[in-house]
């Protein structure tokens, strides 16, 4: 009871601070470092600001007021006006000088405008996209062991001789080769397993590095649909991930293990997948808090909520 009222007010004080602390404005906590992804994708891409080139800052959008994003400010000497411009994606405000040959003489309409993601829409896209890049670097190295294993099919009677001439080299002079352990255990198997079983390794390879390609597609565009075959596909891998853990300990086997786990608990936490935590629905929800033009609105500095929504719903 005590929790679950904690908690309210805590979500609460958050929705209503949140216009009194935008991206890096609130120090993180010592031992937990925090991304600020907005910050991140302006130092890479710059601000996004509206009507740098805009001769008068009005706007044929019935029920916007223009100020929540861009205002004019006359200079304290009366001497000139400084345009502050508030970047769509971070809310930091820039001061700049109106333009002197404006090329546009207003303000474009909401709807004309492509607003920059933000909040954790911005953060997913970023998380999907390191695993997007994971998943390629698995399509690549999986896509190359399947050539591998046609050509090595094809040209098997060829390489024989050579193999084993090295192989016989290799043992005789450093003790390399010895045993059936290892890579030169594997391959030297390989030269006696039929073909019908080297095709089936091959395929299996090669589909397994499909897999991990469509993933990385569909997670790089943000699919909902990619993100269930991720976790699926991730979470029945993991199998024989730990049985391969029984055998030799290597650190990249730990930590693609780990990288997995990591993966899978956050699509089911906070991709709240296959309806965990309120599921899809939640998640709009959620994103709605700090994506689009209501969320703009609502944390405008000087912004009276209030009025501001029963003059849009009055034009609506
Ligand atoms: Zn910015």
């Amino acid at each position: 009871m005590t929790s679950t009222a904690g908690r309210t007010d805590t979500a609460g004080a958050r929705a209503s601070n949140r216009l009194h602390s935008p991206p890096g404005t609130v120090p993180p906590a010592r031992f937990r470092p925090r991304f600020h992804y907005e910050l991140l994708t302006c130092g890479l891409r710059g601000h996004r600001l509206l009507g740098t080139d805009a001769a008068v800052l009005r706007s044929e959008d019935a029920g916007f007021d223009p100020a929540i994003v861009v205002r004019d400010v006359a200079e304290a000497d009366g001497d000139g006006t400084v345009r502050w411009h508030r970047c769509l994606r971070c809310d930091s405000w820039v001061p700049l000088d109106p333009p002197d040959a404006p090329t546009q003489p207003q303000l474009p309409t909401r709807a004309e405008v492509d607003l920059p993601l933000r909040g954790r829409a911005l953060r997913d896209r970023f998380v999907l996209r390191l695993i997007a890049i994971d998943r390629v670097i698995h399509f690549v190295g999986l896509a190359l062991v399947a050539a591998a294993v046609f050509v090595f099919l094809a040209d098997r009677e060829a390489l024989r001789t050579p193999f084993f001439a090295v192989l016989g080299t290799l043992r005789d002079t450093v003790g390399i080769g010895d045993g059936d352990d290892g890579v030169v255990g594997e391959v030297t198997r390989a030269f006696s397993a039929s073909a019908t079983s080297i095709v089936l390794v091959g395929v299996v390879v090669a589909a397994y590095a499909l897999l991990e390609g469509v993933e990385a597609v569909g997670l790089w565009q943000a699919r909902r649909w990619a993100e269930y075959l991720t976790l699926v596909a991730t979470s029945v891998l993991l199998i024989p991930e730990v049985w391969e853990l029984t055998g030799r300990v290597t650190v990249f086997k730990i930590l693609a293990l780990v990288i997995n786990l990591a993966v899978i608990a956050y699509l089911l936490v906070a991709k709240r997948l296959f309806g965990l935590r309120g599921g899809g629905a939640a998640e709009e929800a959620a994103r709605a808090e700090d994506q689009g033009w209501d969320a703009l609105v609502r944390t405008a500095p000087g912004a009276d909520g209030g009025d501001r929504r029963q003059g849009s719903r009055a034009s609506r």
